[in-house]
């Protein structure tokens, strides 16, 4: 690792929003707008017993409905990519409701009519931006280097391969503890894809995603429960002025999070979802080990969900983590948004 390569003072962890724009559903059904959102701060209005009250958020960053992509993308991910590049590990989570943006966030979408490029795309997220800016970096400049990607999905605590090669079956991976790197796991078979340009990236994003589609439909699970784990490692070789050589490696995990309907306004499971059998291990995990991080305590519970065991070398210690939390800007929404803002803000 090169000396010297010391992040800026920041905080480890960031906490940014996103509010989407009121959808047509809302629309038709008179829901009305009771998000506000500033550059720092969300404010959440709400008609209690006639009595109307309201609930200011900070956050270190927001983004309100207007919104782009790029402003997403530059706000949180660019700074992010430096300290990959830098060696660090990091992570970066879309978590909320379901429909309120997790996916658009991340991955983005495409006008088929447009035939626009991902990099052309107003509409691309933020893998396809990470991927291209990336390439962009490191061929600017004259270092060797190789770029592996890899692409899961985790549904009941079991994981599986979205870029298996194979057509048919959904490939169940299991995990294991890496002896030589403690703290680290390491999925056994999965398949990690060396990405020579940015313009292969594309096509095997896509390629996962139509997995994840093709596989809920099979499995009869609804993509809402599942998390998917997007990872890019890169290998760096960097010569000095004094003709010595330098290897590093830097992780980004871009994750999007199952939907948090079922994580109540305490960070428990709410009752009703436990009653359908609903808990998601891996989300109230992820909640407690960020607790457990913000606060500093002697044991982060790493090993109690397969989510946080597979992230344990991206989460703490000597790495950065940004959570993008999402919400919808309606009224008929507001007791979730409530419930997202109090897990986001709880991670400050
Ligand atoms: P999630 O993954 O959280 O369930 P999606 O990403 O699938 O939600 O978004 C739900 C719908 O809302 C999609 O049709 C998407 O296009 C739209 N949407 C989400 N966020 C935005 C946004 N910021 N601007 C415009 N449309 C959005
Ligand atoms: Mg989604």
């Amino acid at each position: 690792m090169v000396k010297g390569n010391k992040l800026p003072p920041e905080k480890n962890i960031q906490v940014a929003v996103r509010c989407r724009p009121l959808n047509s559903n809302e629309m038709k059904g008179n829901s009305s707008v009771a998000v506000e959102c500033t550059k720092k701060e969300v404010e959440v209005m709400q008609e209690i017993a006639d009595k109307q009250t309201s609930k200011t958020f900070t956050f270190d960053k927001v983004f309100g409905p207007e919104s782009s992509q790029i402003d997403v993308y530059k706000g949180v991910v660019a700074p992010t990519l430096d300290a990959v590049l830098m060696g660090y590990n990091c992570t970066v989570f879309a978590y909320g409701q379901t429909g309120t943006g997790k996916t658009y966030t991340m991955e983005g979408e495409r006008d088929p009519n447009k035939h626009l490029s991902w990099e052309e795309d107003p509409s691309s997220g933020i893998i396809p931006r990470t991927l291209h800016q990336l390439f962009e970096k490191l061929t600017s400049q004259n270092f060797e280097f190789s770029v592996r990607v890899s692409f899961v999905e985790l549904y009941n605590e079991e994981l599986f391969d979205l870029l298996s090669p194979s057509e048919i079956d959904h490939k169940k991976l299991r995990i294991f503890e890496d002896s030589a790197r403690k703290g680290s796991v390491i999925i056994q078979g999965v398949e990690e894809i060396i990405v020579h340009t940015k313009d292969e990236v594309y096509g095997i994003m896509e390629r996962g995603a139509a997995r994840r589609q093709t596989a809920s439909t099979l499995m009869n699970a609804s993509s809402s429960r599942s998390h998917t784990i997007f990872s890019v490692t890169i290998h760096l070789k960097e010569n000095t002025m004094e003709g010595d050589e330098f290897l590093k490696t830097g992780k980004l995990n871009l994750v999007d999070l199952a939907g948090s309907e079922n994580v109540g306004r305490s960070g428990a499971v709410d009752k009703r979802a436990r009653e359908a059998g609903n808990i998601n291990q891996s989300l109230l995990t992820l909640g407690r080990v960020i607790t457990a991080l913000v606060e500093r305590t002697p044991h982060i519970p790493y090993r109690e969900s397969k989510l946080t065991r597979l992230l344990q070398d991206s989460l703490g210690g000597r790495t950065k983590t940004s959570i993008i939390a999402t919400i919808s800007p309606a009224s008929c929404n507001l007791d979730e948004t409530l419930s997202t803002l109090d897990y986001a803000h709880r991670a400050k």
